[in-house]
């Protein structure tokens, strides 16, 4: 199968309100031109430094997520290119990316992950850390970000019953924030969850985005 015939075939299954994230890290440009050439515009990273090399590499139409944990001293490799920085684990880099919009006169596009379930990484906030950012009122302090949503990793497993578990935590906890914070409900909007292995489950459980790699351009070389 081509990576046409792979983008096609999400294509079709995948409803018109959920977004494609062609996640390209670890392929070569190349294969982003491929998937490009077939209509794909929308491509998510998870390295800064192979991020920021790959940017000026496609064409300037190509949006760029990026999905990977972020330290503070790699902003200015990321944020200037990110169209949504979709990791934001820590109040440390919201912070920093915070400040940094600042600095630059620009409001960034954020969506801050949840930590799931059994997942090894030990990234992401819990619920009550992100209901704290709302309730705090840190939100209206923190003027260059833009909430956009939540982002999660289901448990890695074959075990469908705990990835929907842990899919169905997350679309709870977006759809309270929504409830609970009125003010926050024309931008809150982004719920991104998904990947190769669990997308289909994550469109029952409301996804607005998914993060699909493996299914697009194969099997990843490290
Ligand atoms: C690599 C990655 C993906 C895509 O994984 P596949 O299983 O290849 O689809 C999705 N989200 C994040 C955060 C990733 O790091």
């Amino acid at each position: 199968m081509s990576i046409k015939d792979n983008l096609d075939r999400i294509m079709n299954e995948l409803p018109a309100r959920v977004k494609l994230v062609a996640v390209s890290k670890f392929h070569p440009v190349e294969r982003l031109m491929e998937a490009y050439n077939a209509g794909q515009r929308l491509f998510g990273e998870n390295r800064p430094q192979e991020f920021a090399a790959k940017v000026p590499l496609m064409p300037a139409d190509v949006q760029w997520h990026f999905i990977g944990h972020l330290q503070t001293n790699k902003l200015k490799l990321v944020l200037p290119h990110a169209s949504l920085v979709e990791s934001v684990d820590s109040m440390h880099l919201l912070e920093a990316i915070n400040a940094w919009g600042a600095a630059n006169g620009k409001v960034v596009p954020i969506l801050l992950e949840l930590h799931l379930g059994a997942e090894e990484t030990k990234h992401g906030f819990s619920e009550k850390d992100i209901f704290e950012i709302f309730r705090v009122r840190a939100v209206p302090s923190l003027k260059n970000l833009e909430f956009r949503g939540l982002m999660g990793m289901a448990t890695n497993t074959e075990d469908e019953a705990v990835i929907e578990a842990d899919f169905a935590r997350i679309e709870a906890l977006f759809n309270r924030i929504r409830e609970e914070f009125p003010e926050l409900r024309d931008t809150f909007t982004e719920l991104s969850i998904g990947m190769s292995g669990d997308w289909p489950l994550a469109v029952k459980h409301g996804a607005t985005i998914v993060r699909i790699g493996t299914d697009i351009f194969g099997e990843r070389e490290y």
